[in-house]
């Protein structure tokens, strides 16, 4: 079976681990989350980067920043993870969901000024798929109508927006180090802090509403309990393990960047017209291959391709469903129909993406795909 994720392992992982035990320290804000967090500073210019727990937390961390609360709405893009509305749903605001645009599952940017109201707080982007949303186009709406920007750049890493790192941009920006992402330590996050006003509360929510964190730089000669908060901080051997990954950066991107191309030069040659349409990266956005995605016309079409894929020994996968349709949500839903969102729902799948692909495990799922168009894809 070719599977569709293979978290990737650089060998260093347990040496780091077995040196963070060795330091005899093992709790957050040890040696190696210093490693990664400098490592994010230097390489991407973030001001503050503070590893998380989870992408998911680094987005509550956002919402309690932004101060999020019942009578605020935050406008987010329906087709996207859970977690992208979770943490605001949490702190009583109310969701207004966005299209995607037709060309890509990102927001349709040109659809959220319509969605500004007097209540809205934040817009949350999801750079989809790790390509970049318009931000220009964001941080116009946002200046002119004093609304925050969180970045939900989970699958984002090491990748730009006109030669700027996406989850920099924002006022916030969140990153997942899930073992579906690109670089990972099973689970993980991290929250990049971009408005300097959020600096110095971001510690102090991420150590559990204490001043621990300007105590041990020795700053001030006692801490305690000063603001809400809680435990958002993972242990040195995580960190550990994510700088294993790091280290590595480069070559990940370079081999998923190589099967991504290969991906698009085979499938493209086919010509399968409306059939199966490929991925769009507008010029704006670089491409860290954290996916490779084909959308197909009709869900018939995609359930067939993914059980003939299946009896050829490939495992592809489609995700979200449409968040204001979901059971939590459809009732609560008062905006207009997302009929992108609906349609990347039902047509888009994804096919396997990893650093143990090889070249040749592309061209056969690129030819069992064509073997489908030809044989089975005018029979539905
Ligand atoms: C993976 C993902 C998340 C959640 O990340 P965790 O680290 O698992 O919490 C949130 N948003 C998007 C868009 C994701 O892809």
């Amino acid at each position: 079976m070719i599977r569709f994720n293979y978290p990737y392992f650089s060998g260093k992982e347990l040496e780091y681990i077995q040196d963070a035990v060795n330091r005899g320290k093992i709790s957050g804000d040890g040696e190696y989350s210093k490693k990664c967090e400098s490592f994010f500073k230097e390489k991407f210019k973030f001001d503050k980067a503070l590893l998380t727990t989870s992408c998911t937390d680094a987005l509550e961390m956002s919402s309690l920043l932004c101060d999020i609360k019942e009578g605020d709405e935050v406008i987010i893009p329906s087709y996207t993870f859970v977690s992208s509305a979770n943490p605001f749903v949490m702190r009583g605001a109310e969701i207004i969901f966005a299209d995607s645009r037709s060309d890509h599952p990102g927001i349709d940017e040109s659809s959220i000024e319509s969605l500004i109201t007097e209540k809205t707080k934040a817009i949350v982007p999801i750079h989809y798929g790790g390509v970049a949303c318009d931000m220009d186009i964001l941080l116009e709406l946002s200046q002119r109508n004093n609304i925050y920007i969180i970045e939900d750049a989970a699958q984002a890493i090491n990748s730009f927006y006109k030669g700027k790192p996406l989850g920099g941009i924002g006022d916030l920006g969140t990153f997942s180090f899930h073992e579906t992402k690109n670089i990972t330590s099973g689970e993980g996050g991290l929250l990049a802090v971009n408005n300097p006003d959020f600096i110095s509360r971001s510690e102090i929510l991420r150590e559990k509403g204490t001043n621990r964190s300007a105590f041990f730089r020795g700053e001030i000669d006692k801490y305690g309990w000063v603001d809400i908060g809680s435990s958002y901080l993972p242990s040195d051997m995580i960190a550990a393990f994510l700088y294993a990954q790091l280290e590595n950066l480069e070559s990940i991107q370079n081999k998923r960047v190589s099967l991504w191309k290969q991906y698009y030069g085979n499938l493209v040659s086919y010509n399968f017209g409306n059939t199966v349409t490929l991925p769009f990266v507008p010029e704006y956005a670089t491409n860290n291959a954290h996916m490779f995605y084909i959308v197909l016309q009709s869900l018939e079409h995609r359930t067939s391709l993914i059980d003939f894929l299946k009896k050829n020994g490939i495992s592809s996968v489609f995700h979200y469903q449409s968040l204001h349709k979901s059971e939590f949500y459809k009732n609560r839903h008062k905006g207009p129909e997302l009929p992108n969102s609906d349609r990347y729902t039902d047509t888009l799948l994804r096919l396997p993406m990893h650093c143990y692909l090889s070249a040749a495990d592309v061209d056969f799922i690129c030819e069992k795909i064509k073997q489908w168009y030809d044989k089975e894809s005018n029979r539905i």
